[in-house]
């Protein structure tokens, strides 16, 4: 499914924190959003996912505009850097919950649970309560949930930022491979630029609510044409 940005802008106070931000996003692509802290980042995640109004501009996906759309109708899953597990269920329930709410029937529910923590590497974890794991098999299980309506778009918001190095590298390589094998058109978040340029296929700068650049990570970091960009890019080194 392709994501079309067009114009995108949202103000706070008069203050455009995304500011006419224009982006075409290719059907099966792997897409990472770069950026500091106050960028704009997470805001054009929230609009895309239906959690915040547009202020101006279009959001098109797949040809479809969902620009006033709610949430549910946008065929679209998203994970967060704070996953919200519920923490008295189980795996499983946690799993099942999200089919549930997704209108997944209660036949098919069992075995697409079992495909979902499969799918994350969490075959067999499915009786323990979110406490009973990792920092890294928690995201996991967001992940799981997030996948489970079959999205065909998935948004990411600095999923492994609370996670520590070597956690996050696993990570990382076991959502590119999931990512491959479903095929599913996937914008990250991050203002990691080690994690953007091991993760993307092409990737955005952000700054100050707009947009810089986008191209792929070689393209970025051996061709900037902006100062902020190169520097941005060039302090990973
Ligand atoms: P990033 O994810 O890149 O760190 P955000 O999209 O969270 O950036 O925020 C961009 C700017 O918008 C920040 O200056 C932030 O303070 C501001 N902002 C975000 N959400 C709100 C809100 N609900 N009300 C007012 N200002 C907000
Ligand atoms: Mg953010």
């Amino acid at each position: 499914m392709s994501i079309v940005l067009d114009q995108l802008t949202k103000r706070y106070e008069h203050h455009a924190v995304v500011n006419r931000v224009a982006l075409q996003i290719h059907d099966g692509e792997f897409f990472v959003l770069l950026g500091p802290s106050g960028s704009g980042k997470s805001t054009i995640l929230r609009m895309i996912a239906g959690l915040a109004p547009v202020d101006t501009g279009r959001i098109v996906l797949h040809g479809r505009d969902v620009t006033d759309l709610n949430p549910q109708a946008r065929d679209v899953g998203f994970v967060f850097q704070n996953y919200a597990l519920f923490e008295h269920m189980t795996v499983d329930e946690n799993v099942e919950f999200a089919l549930r709410i997704r209108k997944v029937e209660r036949k098919q529910r069992t075995e697409r649970r079992d495909q979902l923590l499969d799918l994350v590497g969490l075959a067999g974890l499915g009786k323990r309560l979110p406490r009973q794991l990792s920092g890294g098999q928690q995201q996991r299980v967001a992940l799981a949930r997030a996948l489970a309506h079959n999205p065909a778009v998935l948004l990411l918001d600095e999923p492994f930022g609370a996670l520590d190095a070597k956690i996050r590298t696993d990570l990382r390589r076991n959502l590119r491979s999931i990512q491959r094998e479903l095929g599913i058109t996937t914008i990250f978040v991050t203002h990691d630029q080690e994690e953007a340029f091991e993760l993307a296929d092409r990737l955005g700068v952000m700054n100050m609510g707009r947009l810089l650049e986008v191209g792929t990570p070689n393209e970025l970091y051996q061709r900037p044409q902006t100062e902020f960009v190169a520097t941005f890019l060039g302090s990973a080194n």
